[in-house]
């Protein structure tokens, strides 16, 4: 039997240990943490429920599609159902609007709230969903850094169109070129945030990501975002792979540039072929320190993707008014990302995300009560004092959403947990805390991230949100999928 072994059990790394199982592998997945699914894992705290990470599920398909390839079906171990409004924003002016998921109410319930005409939405919808077809085959299913892949016509047909895409203005040139209204600008530029980039530099190739919310829909696995990594553990299990827990991997071992296994705790793994889900900077900096000669410096040199400051409050009230998902604009949107990707800190009054899983799982939070995760986008960490950020921001979104909300939130807390920059990198080492790899703000952004396989070691592959084609859950998903179609 040929043996594969994963380092971590992010969700790349359990999708790249099911695939390899598939295909026949003995597969051992060892994760440095006492629990699976690095940022897509799952806290309770004082009765109150709350995933850590991720909470919008989109493409499901990419989930299913594991279950399926393993002669499975995949409602025996997952369900999900399909959001009505997609999400509901607030904006500082008063403005209240609910994204439905229905294509034609959402795009009238715009130009009720903001008098652009329905057509123009929709046209814009048209223009992400023609983005995405051209793109999808070749920058998001298969390896950029294999000469096959350039020679296949689907790619040559899809590199004919590339003007099309937009690729040499910013997302915010091309939102700006579409609508009037500002809010509307500023809803569209939001979604950079999606894969931690900045709207005003990002390629407007990245308005393919509005598409993939309100064509393929937002989705609430029943379990809560974490059933997700836990059904696919069990389907891993199921299929004979083996986790080891609290085991962190210490080198990858190498002899005459082949990968020949792991080392942990001192104990040396032999392996046929290593696939990492580490992110890809702490592979080379912490399991192949040695061989510095092997560093693609280069590419390990580029900018990273924004991170997140994340309150998790227990609030001892409903609100109606609110969703699963929720919005609250900033009033001035260049300032916002100024402050982040130029002054590396947090705009005074940042657009404040809370998602609110308990409206969908009752059982999430106590009866009469709602777990409120409460999300900025911040800079990752080059060291900032993030001691007096979290209190300077825990002041500001309180006072932001009292205001909007007309009670004081501050009162209604019961509890709460933060996450940081820096317990980001210490819980899911990833490099200065960003969440989604390194960032989309380069016109080539998608052909200098790393690639799934080593050209330089045999038998060592990658796979994760800080590889081809980046972050994200399905684009981890399709990471791993393309790593495993890589492995001989
Ligand atoms: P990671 O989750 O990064 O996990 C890597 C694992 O490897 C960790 O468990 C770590 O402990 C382990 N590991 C590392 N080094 C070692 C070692 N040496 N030995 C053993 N184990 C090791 N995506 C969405 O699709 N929708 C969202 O709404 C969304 N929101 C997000 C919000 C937040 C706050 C965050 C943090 C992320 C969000 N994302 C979202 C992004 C998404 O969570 C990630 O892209 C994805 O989960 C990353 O998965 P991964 O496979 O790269 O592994």
């Amino acid at each position: 039997d040929k043996k594969a072994v994963v380092i971590g059990a992010g969700i790349a790394g359990i999708a790249a240990a099911i695939r390899l199982a598939v295909k026949g592998y003995n597969v051992d997945v060892f994760e440095a943490n006492s629990y699976p699914g690095g940022k897509l894992s799952e806290m309770v705290i004082e009765g109150y429920r709350f995933d850590a990470g991720p909470s919008l599920f989109t493409m499901p398909q990419y989930v299913d599609e594991l279950f399926e390839l393993a002669g499975k079906n995949p409602r025996d171990y997952f369900n999900y159902q399909k959001l009505e409004v997609v999400c509901k924003y607030f904006y500082p002016d008063g403005t209240r609007l609910c994204a439905y998921d229905h294509t034609e109410r959402f795009a009238r319930e715009i130009t009720n709230a903001t008098g652009e005409p329905t057509s123009t939405i929709i046209n814009y919808l048209a223009n992400s969903a023609d983005i995405y077809n051209i793109t999808n085959h070749v920058f998001l299913e298969q390896s950029l850094h294999q000469l096959k892949t350039y020679l296949q016509w689907g790619t040559f047909k899809s590199m004919l169109k590339l003007p099309q895409i937009d690729a040499l203005r910013s997302m915010h040139n091309a939102n700006r070129k579409f609508f009037k209204d500002k809010r509307l600008i500023q809803f569209f530029d939001r979604y950079a945030t999606y894969n931690g980039s900045n709207p005003y530099q990002a390629p407007a190739t990245l308005n393919v990501i509005p598409h993939l919310e309100h064509h393929y829909g937002a989705w609430f696995p029943d379990g809560g975002m974490f059933s997700i990594t836990s059904s696919l553990v069990q389907l891993a299990k199921d299929l004979g792979v083996t986790f080891t827990f609290n085991k962190r991997v210490d080198e990858i071992v190498l002899i005459n540039n082949q990968a020949k296994g792991v080392r942990v705790n001192g104990q040396d793994i032999p392996s046929d072929v290593v696939v990492s889900n580490m992110d890809v900077w702490f592979t080379y900096k912490k399991l192949l320190s040695k061989h510095v000669n092997l560093h693609p410096t280069g590419t390990l040199e580029q900018q990273r993707s924004s991170s997140a400051l994340i309150f998790y409050w227990g609030i001892k009230r409903t609100f109606s008014e609110l969703d699963l998902h929720n919005i609250f604009f900033s009033s001035d949107n260049g300032a916002e990302f100024e402050h982040v990707w130029k002054q590396g800190t947090v705009y005074h009054d940042p657009t404040v995300y809370i998602n609110i899983s308990s409206k969908y799982k009752s059982d999430d939070a106590p009866e009469g009560c709602e777990n409120w995760f409460v999300m900025i986008n911040v800079p990752s960490n080059d060291g900032q004092d993030w001691e007096q950020i979290i209190k300077e921001a825990r002041a500001n979104i309180q006072s932001k959403l009292s205001k909007i909300l007309g009670v004081d939130i501050s009162k209604l807390i019961a509890c709460e947990n933060i996450l940081n920059p820096i317990s980001i990198e210490s819980k899911t080492s990833s490099y200065k805390g960003s969440i989604y790899g390194t960032s989309s703000n380069s016109k080539l952004a998608a052909f200098l991230r790393h690639s799934n396989k080593s050209n330089k070691v045999n038998g060592l592959y990658f796979c994760g949100g800080s590889v081809h084609p980046g972050g994200g859950i399905p684009l981890c998903l399709l990471s791993a999928k393309i790593t495993s179609e890589l492995v001989a």
